[in-house]
C-alpha cells in the first residue's frame, strides 16, 4: 500500500552537466560522456533505493531534456538548425529542432540506461517517454502540414515511434512505461479530442503497466508565473480525466500538494491507479512526513488505498541535488507514516 514513485527526472550531478537548468550542456563528450551518464544513473538508483522509494527510475540522467532526448534518435528532424518557438501556448520560448521529413527511428533510444538500471535493481522499474502531444508542442514542423490536421498527423507519427521504443523497453524488463503529457493541461480540448487517442496509440499492445504524467510544469519561473494566472481553482484536469478514464492507460500521475487542483477531480479517474503529487518541485522547503501523510489522507477521500501511489508533483531536474535527495527521503518517510495512520 502507498508504494512511492517519482515523476521522472532528477538533477544531474555537476560532473555530468550544468546544474539547475532545463536544457543543461554536458560536461564531456563521446565515450567519456556515456560513462558519466551511466555513473550518474547508478548513483541516483542507489539514492532512490536508500531513500526507500518503491518504484525506481533512471532519473533521466542520459537525456538533456525530457522531450529532446527522445528526438535525438529520430530521423526526419533537423537538430542543426533550431528555431525559437513559444511553447505551452507561448508560456515560454525554447530553441526547438525542426521536423523536415518523414519520421523514423534511427535505432533504440534508451536501451543502454533501461538495461543498466534493470541489471542493478530488483525493484519495479518505471521508464518515462515524452507523450506525442507534448512532443508536437516542442518541435517546429515543416513537413506534416499546417493547422490542427497537421498537428494530429505529426502526433500519430510520433506515437508510432514511441510505441516501437516502448515495446522495446518492455522487452528490456521495464515494469511501467510512462508518457509525459504536460501539454494536456494547456490544450485541454485538443487533449480530450485527439491527444488521449494519440497517447493510446503510443501505448498500444503493451502488456506492462502504462502511465501518463500530467502536470503544471517544472518549478521554473515561467511556470510559477503562469500558475499565478490560473486563479483559485485549477480545473484543467476536469476536461481530460474523463477521456483518460475511458482509455487503456493504467495509471495517471497528477499534481496535488500546493496546487489549486480540487482534490475531488481525482474521482474522475475511477478505475485507474493515481500517482498523487505529494512533493512540491517549485520550492526548496522539504515536506515533513506529517504534511505528506496529510496530503495522502485528503486524496484517500477520492482514490481507493490500493490505487494510490504517493509521487512527486513533477520531475526534480532543475532543483539542487541536496534538495532533491532530501525530498526523496521525505517522500518515503511520509508514505511510511501514512501506512501506519491509514492502515486498518
Ligand atoms: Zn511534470
Amino acid at each position: 500500500m502507498f508504494e512511492t514513485a517519482i515523476a521522472g527526472s532528477l538533477p544531474k550531478p555537476s560532473w555530468l552537466a550544468e546544474t539547475e537548468k532545463l536544457w543543461p550542456e554536458w560536461r564531456s563528450s563521446g565515450a567519456e560522456l556515456e560513462r558519466a551518464k551511466a555513473d550518474a544513473t547508478l548513483v541516483w538508483l542507489k539514492i532512490q533505493e536508500d531513500a526507500g522509494i518503491d518504484i525506481v527510475g533512471d532519473g533521466e540522467q542520459s537525456r538533456q531534456h525530457f522531450v529532446h532526448g527522445f528526438l535525438a534518435r529520430v530521423e526526419g528532424i533537423d537538430f542543426e538548425h533550431k528555431v525559437k518557438m513559444g511553447i505551452r501556448n507561448n508560456r515560454y520560448d525554447a530553441m526547438v529542432p525542426q521536423v523536415t521529413g518523414p519520421l523514423r527511428l534511427a535505432g533504440r533510444v534508451h536501451e543502454a540506461e533501461a538495461r543498466l538500471v534493470r541489471a542493478h535493481t530488483a525493484k519495479p522499474l518505471k521508464f518515462t517517454l515524452p507523450g506525442p502531444m507534448t512532443i508536437v508542442d516542442t518541435v517546429a514542423d515543416r513537413f506534416y502540414g499546417d493547422g490542427k490536421e497537421g498537428r494530429i498527423r505529426l502526433a500519430f507519427a510520433f506515437a508510432e515511434l514511441l510505441n516501437q521504443e516502448a515495446r522495446a523497453l518492455q522487452a528490456d524488463g521495464v515494469d511501467i512505461v510512462q508518457f509525459d503529457e504536460p501539454a494536456f493541461n494547456v490544450y485541454m480540448a485538443d487533449a480530450a479530442e485527439w491527444g488521449v487517442a494519440a497517447l493510446e496509440r503510443a501505448a498500444e499492445g503493451l502488456e506492462c503497466k502504462t502511465a501518463v504524467h500530467i502536470c503544471y510544469g517544472y518549478g521554473i519561473r515561467a511556470n510559477v508565473d503562469w500558475k499565478e494566472t490560473l486563479g483559485g481553482e485549477w480545473r484543467q484536469y476536469e476536461q481530460v480525466f474523463p477521456a483518460l478514464a475511458k482509455s487503456a492507460i493504467d495509471q495517471v500521475s497528477l499534481e496535488c500538494l500546493h496546487s489549486h487542483v480540487p482534490a475531488e477531480l481525482m474521482r474522475l479517474l475511477d478505475g485507474k491507479d493515481v500517482m498523487v503529487g505529494v512533493i512540491d518541485v517549485a520550492c526548496d522547503v522539504i515536506e515533513t512526513p506529517e504534511e505528506i501523510a496529510d496530503t495522502i489522507g485528503s486524496a484517500l477521500r477520492f482514490v481507493p488505498r490500493e490505487r494510490l501511489f504517493p509521487c512527486t508533483n513533477c520531475g526534480l531536474a532543475p532543483m539542487r541535488r541536496e534538495v532533491a535527495e532530501a525530498k526523496l527521503a521525505a517522500l518515503a518517510q511520509g508514505a511510511r507514516l501514512a501506512r501506519e495512520r491509514y492502515d486498518r
